[in-house]
């Protein structure tokens, strides 16, 4: 079986970490039967470089012809390179943005997950980081207070300024049912946040997840207000499997969930249309301070590989095994630079995906 995946492997680091996660996903194909086809496209800083734009239309066109993205990512250094002296529209993220927008990509996932072997980097008491916590954000990505009319007004000398929040029932159930379905996949339980004692969108939003529940009698749904949920998630963060929210709370949540880690190497993310379709990256960004020393961590990038096979191939079995793999080379005290500690060993970008690869 071939996997059509468009590559981006963008700017900074990108190049480096999207290459370890291609050879940890040929060798998952030569176990699990399966061939990944890479057709690598450029975004952001590298296209501008080459074609003047953040990301032609033939980029978008070989996007949309795969069954998947994988992307590393994007951007420069944002006071320094000459890609920021651009109008905002040809700047590298107006790639991201148009990407996003063009596939439709309206659900966002993103995982913390506490790695025993790093619960030192967990800001956390100790009693909390030992009981550990594998949480999935899932965060509706193009409806909400951030594309609602906006504008900014005077009025007898008064500057005031106008956001709107709009919600209907079709954006809320098409995320719902795919956070329900994302949640048959683990611990089958969804906490639905909103702030449903003040807003009418949160309302709706609550009345219609309930509405979705009905079709998933095995998964456990709660409500939960949008401050508490910020407050548990530093409480008690093993209490929570899947996190449904809407685009802004989901915005901070996700942040705050990933800082709890500790590790943002470590953190994968998708993007997902109501098809099997997604673009899966990174939570980081290029990080242009080290791009090129080949000691960038690409654990974030080979943990969103195999969220595409999870989610876009249904190849659960080669993802459980790519997030051991892991895990194993963790256990056995590698580490890159980022998340090294006392009585590890270090090791570069190439070899920790080596190492992932040779475990697989
Ligand atoms: P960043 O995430 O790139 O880096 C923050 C810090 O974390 C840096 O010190 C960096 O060296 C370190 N870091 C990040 N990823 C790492 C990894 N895999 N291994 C080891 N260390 C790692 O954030 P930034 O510096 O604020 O942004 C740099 C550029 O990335 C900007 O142009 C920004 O716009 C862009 N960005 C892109 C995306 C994306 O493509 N989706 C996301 C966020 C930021």
């Amino acid at each position: 079986m071939n996997l059509q995946i468009t590559c981006i492997p963008g700017d900074g680091i990108g190049p480096e970490i999207v290459a370890e996660a291609k050879k940890v996903l040929v060798k998952a194909g030569e176990k699990f039967d399966f061939t990944p086809v890479f057709t690598d496209i450029l975004m952001g800083g590298a296209s501008i470089d080459v074609h003047g734009v953040p990301l032609t239309e033939e980029a978008v066109a070989a996007a949309k012809a795969a069954e998947a993205v994988l992307m590393g990512s994007i951007g420069g250094n944002t006071t320094t390179s000459p890609w920021y002296k651009l109008p905002p529209e040809k700047r590298p993220e107006a790639g991201l943005l148009k990407i996003r927008k063009e596939l439709n990509l309206f659900a966002n996932l993103r995982p913390a997950f506490l790695y025993k072997e790093l619960a030192g980097a967990c800001p956390l008491k100790e009693e909390i980081s030992r009981a550990g916590f594998d949480i999935m954000i899932m965060r509706e990505l193009t409806g909400g207070l951030y594309f609602g009319e906006r504008r900014t007004v005077e009025e007898n000398g008064i500057r005031k300024a106008i956001d709107t929040l709009t919600y209907d029932e079709k954006e809320i159930r098409r995320i719902a049912i795919k956070g329900f379905d994302i949640a048959m996949k683990r611990k089958k339980k969804v906490t639905s946040v909103d702030k449903a004692n003040v807003l009418d969108s949160s309302r709706l939003w609550r009345a219609v997840v309930e509405e979705v529940a009905k079709d998933y009698p095995e998964v456990e749904l709660e409500h939960m207000l949008v401050d508490n949920c910020a407050m548990q998630l530093v409480k008690n963060p093993a209490q929570f499997d899947v996190i449904l929210t809407e685009n802004m709370f989901g915005d901070i949540l996700s942040d705050e969930a990933s800082m709890v880690t500790g590790s943002i190497g470590m953190l994968a993310s998708a993007s997902l249309n109501d098809t099997k379709f997604g673009l899966y990256e990174p939570s980081h960004g290029s990080a242009p301070d080290i791009a090129g020393q080949n000691i960038a961590n690409p654990i974030a990038t080979i943990l969103s590989a195999a969220m595409m096979l999870r989610f876009s191939f249904d190849l659960d079995k080669a993802a459980d095994e790519i997030e051991a793999a892991v895990q194993q080379v963790l256990k056995e005290g590698y580490r890159t630079v980022d998340i090294m500690a006392e009585g590890c060993k270090q090791v570069s970008c190439s070899e920790m995906g080596s190492l992932i690869t040779e475990r697989l």
